[in-house]
């Protein structure tokens, strides 16, 4: 596994951080911000990289945002029992989206201050994506898994158990979308994602849930009993997110991600999960 870090700083305001990455031979992105917003720099670098130190000291003084996340080698997701699994592929907004994430027809809320939530009907789209090659997408703002039909008979012809067939409803029209649906994860696993003592979190000051940041550094460790017996797919117990955000980690089978790079499926990454 490496961890690789998305650096964003604006270079007008930082020119000293953008000459020192040029001089280091990286590769990087930028954005011109309209309106005299200035130059906006992206760059991935994984902590293997022998500039990495230096890039890291510069993020400390000068100042830059850092997204950070674990990428597994096809061989450690191939040898481990249990994985993550997130979409990386976004499109469009939940629906409504004015109102998201209260008067959604697929979610009663639990606590409105937190919005962990329970989805009880199809979820809404805008409109029929465009997935390109892409097998798997999400949308802006949630967690929850849309596929290509394809994907669902396939998990079928495995037998893979813990799942349901979702339609998504498109939000004007009220028909269903032929192009997706919905992996839905009914099942949720006993208390028991280890996240240590230092991991940050907050305590919703109404319902008391405890919501931890998102996970993104190296595997992710379950207690053993915490998994349920004779499933593919389960949700975490645990709820990560802030604010209004507010998911289930999806736990699955070596055979389901063994599945989805036989076939190539583009749209989500695996996260080895340790189970202790
Ligand atoms: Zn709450």
């Amino acid at each position: 596994m490496e961890i690789w870090h998305r650096v964003t700083f604006n270079a007008t305001s930082k020119p000293i951080f953008l000459e020192t990455i040029k001089g280091m031979k990286l590769n990087y992105k930028t954005l011109q911000l309209p309106g005299g917003g200035g130059l906006l720099v992206f760059l991935d670098i994984a902590e293997t990289n022998s500039n990495w130190p230096a890039v890291s000291r510069l993020i400390s003084s000068l100042g830059a945002a850092d997204l950070q996340e674990t990428i597994f080698s096809e061989e450690e997701i191939r040898s481990a029992a249990w994985l993550r699994m997130i979409c990386v592929f976004e499109q469009g907004y939940p629906q409504p989206r004015m109102t998201w994430p209260f008067n959604q027809p697929d979610r009663e809320l639990l606590c409105p201050k937190c919005a962990i939530y329970r989805q009880i009907a199809p979820m809404h789209i805008a409109k029929e994506p465009h997935l390109g090659r892409k097998a798997f997408m999400t949308t802006i703002l949630t967690h929850e898994i849309l596929c290509i039909p394809a994907v669902l008979q396939e998990l079928q012809e495995i037998q893979a158990t813990g799942y349901e067939d979702w339609d998504v409803i498109l939000h004007k029209t009220g028909q269903v979308s032929q192009r997706v649906r919905q992996l839905f994860i009914p099942t949720v696993a006993r208390p028991g994602a280890l996240l240590g003592e230092e991991h940050p979190r907050t305590v919703c000051p109404q319902c008391g849930t405890i919501k931890y940041e998102a996970h993104m550094r190296g595997v992710l460790l379950i207690k053993s009993n915490a998994l349920l017996p004779n499933t593919d797919f389960m949700l975490t117990h645990e709820w990560f997110g802030s604010g209004y955000f507010s998911w289930r980690e999806i736990i699955v089978s070596n055979r389901i991600a063994q599945l989805v790079l036989d076939k190539g499926w583009q749209g989500i990454r695996f996260k080895v999960v340790e189970i202790v």
